[in-house]
């Protein structure tokens, strides 16, 4: 739902245009009487009905892949409020300007549709069913990826539909609705190839009717000259409230049953006592080339893995060409889940996690291939050998030349921190190895900090940017939950997986904060990232998740301004002053206001009126939900 829609007085929600013409009646018919209501046949997208000359008139609202709102061939706004206020001043092609909003009588709240209602259980679902998570790792995966993930669900949604079954003959399905109770107005959808049309069979006069249900180029759903739709339960919820071309409208589903299963493998349908799918459980058959935002995982990812079982992607012809049409097209990407970092490699009940993971020499080859290098030595790309297969991961290598057992301290103490801290959105620590040199082995995060990556490429857009500040915010609540302070919170300390996976990294000041104090004080100041430093770490040495929260902001500022370094030019103790005397760096050029209102709540002088990471998360959520729709 676009920012704020559902506060609007005249969005009446989920409605149908007789309603909305209900309503205009009784609003009393007057030229330019409006109101909003959420379209049924495209995702995200919205309808304005508006009444002139004592006819009614609707107009389509679509949701740009832009993530802005426009009456098919007009201009773009950015929400839907937003157009309907330019168009109480400018006609541009409606049938007059909208004069007044027809408000929802009191009492009455925008109508919920039946998707939303299902949505939530059918995230969750599939996101236990396909890649196989539980408890925490399920839940930041909703909530990393929910946007992501409601489209997917959205478009494969008729999966779980009763009405749905799968690939079954014209035979068979005439066979299931005729032994039935043969009312008039029965129907079920079966899919006819694997191109992604289907068809609609009812019953009519005790005769089974099938319609072709075709797909166009750009992925939209149609009985031939009907209307056309994103997704079939929207197809099936619009010629259930009229026939519009049928013989008669969509009365009661044929129900699948148990009976008419030809799946095999994997039975998540009998877990949940529902009836089984004919020969498929969740795929991305349904996925429609408009909603470009998820792509396959690839080979030997559990995706993959879940899919094999099922046995129903592999051979879809449909499927392969969306695979091979992907292309270069940015928004299809894959989500953290499909990486094998997303896990840890020790919820692998074949890989023991010991007290002290000691990593064996022989287990672990090295590449020449460089990632970086720090006060340590240098961190190198190479591969570990487990018990029953290989991954690659970074190993930092500590410099040969420094016997100093305080290094080696502090590498270990590094080890030690990160060893107690499992998050997807944190790099773990893997083991140690001590042979020619001591060595860290962590987890790959290939593309390397944040802050260079966005130097070279700087079309990451804005959705992208804020799902990888998001899910920096994420690992820090996590950190905040465990009462860790990272004390080196900095773009250049966020390595990503993928353009669209963060993790943190480098806990090397990082400290564990005692039970009973909220705050580590340091003894002395060291070589400190003063930068990033809240007033009260420079004035009193005292460092907390909130100081953290200060950083935060200033990883957030880099971001936006896609890898600048903050405050440029200036030296530490200038921006003290500056920050003393209540000035906080511009907003970025292509930033958000509500993205710089983000930062500068980070930037909150006290301490004690600083958001905590929680907040912070939920705002960083909240807006980011609302742009990746
Ligand atoms: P410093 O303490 O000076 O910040 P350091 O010695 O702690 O540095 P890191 O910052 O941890 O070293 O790592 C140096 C560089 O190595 C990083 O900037 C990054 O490019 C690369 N690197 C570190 N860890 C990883 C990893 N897990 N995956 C991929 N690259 C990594």
């Amino acid at each position: 739902m676009a920012e704020g829609t559902n506060q609007l007085p005249y969005f009446f929600g989920n409605i149908t245009r007789e309603e909305a013409e209900n309503y205009l009646k009784q609003g009393g018919l007057s030229d330019g009487l409006y109101l909003l209501r959420q379209s049924r046949s495209y995702l995200g997208g919205y309808a304005l009905s508006v009444s002139h000359g004592r006819k009614y008139y609707h107009y389509t609202i679509e949701r740009e892949l832009s993530g802005t709102y426009a009456i098919t061939g007009g201009i773009s706004h950015n929400s839907p409020a937003e157009l309907c206020n330019y168009h109480a001043h400018e006609s541009s092609g409606l049938v007059c300007l909208l004069k007044k909003p027809c408000n929802r009588p009191s009492g009455v709240q925008p109508k919920i549709g039946p998707f939303e209602d299902l949505k939530e259980n059918l995230i969750r679902e599939y996101v236990q069913q396909t890649w196989n998570l539980q408890g925490e790792a399920l839940e930041q995966a909703i909530i990393s990826q929910k946007p992501q993930l409601e489209k997917l669900i959205a478009t494969t949604a008729h999966e779980r539909m009763p009405w749905f079954h799968g690939s079954i003959s014209r035979e068979e399905s005439e066979h299931l609705l005729l032994n039935g109770i043969k009312t008039n107005g029965t129907f079920l959808i079966r899919e006819r190839d694997n191109n992604g049309s289907y068809a609609l069979c009812l019953i009519h006069d005790r005769k089974v009717s099938h319609y072709r249900i075709d797909r166009d180029k750009t992925g939209k759903l149609s009985i031939p000259e009907g209307k056309k739709f994103d997704t079939l339960w929207q197809l099936v919820e619009h010629y259930s409230y009229k026939p519009d071309g049928l013989l008669r409208v969509l009365t009661n589903s044929c129900q699948r049953s148990a009976t008419n299963s030809g799946a095999t493998g994997f039975n998540f349908h009998e877990q949940q006592g529902l009836p089984r799918l004919p020969s498929r459980t969740w795929s991305a058959g349904g996925i429609i080339s408009r909603f470009k935002s998820y792509s396959f995982p690839k080979a030997g990812s559990k995706k993959n893995a879940t899919v094999a079982r099922t046995g129903s992607i592999s051979s879809n012809p449909y499927v392969s060409r969306q695979l091979l049409d992907r292309g270069t097209d940015s928004s299809m990407y894959s989500m953290p889940m499909d990486t094998d970092v997303y896990r840890g490699i020790y919820e692998d009940p074949d890989e023991l996690k010991a007290q002290t993971v000691e990593i064996k020499r022989e287990q672990l080859s090295l590449d020449e291939v460089e990632l970086g290098s720090g006060n340590f030595g240098t961190v190198k790309k190479g591969t570990l050998k487990l018990t029953r297969s290989e991954r690659k991961v970074a190993v930092k290598i500590l410099k040969n030349e420094s016997n100093d057992p305080s290094i080696q301290k502090e590498l270990l103490r590094e080890a030690t921190v990160m060893q107690q801290l499992d998050n997807p959105y944190i790099v773990r620590m893997i083991g140690i190895c001590e042979a020619e040199n001591w060595m860290l082995v962590m987890e790959l995060a290939e593309l390397g900090p944040l802050n260079k990556y966005l130097v070279k490429n700087r079309d990451v857009s804005e959705k992208n940017l804020t799902e990888l500040v998001h899910q920096v915010s994420m690992g820090m609540k996590y950190l905040e939950e465990k009462n860790f302070v990272h004390r080196d919170l900095a773009a250049r300390n966020v390595l990503l997986v993928t353009q669209h996976y963060a993790k943190i990294s480098d806990f090397g000041l990082s400290k564990a904060i005692g039970a009973d104090e909220n705050y580590y004080k340091a003894k002395t100041c060291g070589k400190w990232p003063v930068k990033w430093y809240a007033p009260e770490c420079i004035n009193y040495y005292k460092f907390s998740s909130k100081s953290d929260v200060w950083s935060f902001g200033v990883l957030m500022w880099e971001a936006y301004s896609y890898g600048q370094k903050p405050y440029k030019g200036m030296k530490g103790g200038e921006v003290s002053m500056m920050i003393e005397s209540g000035k906080r760096m511009e907003c970025p050029p292509k930033c958000s206001p509500e993205i710089y209102e983000i930062m500068k709540l980070c930037w909150t002088y006290k301490v004690e009126d600083r958001p905590s990471f929680v907040s912070v998360e939920l705002q960083l959520r909240n807006y980011y939900y609302e742009i990746a729709q």
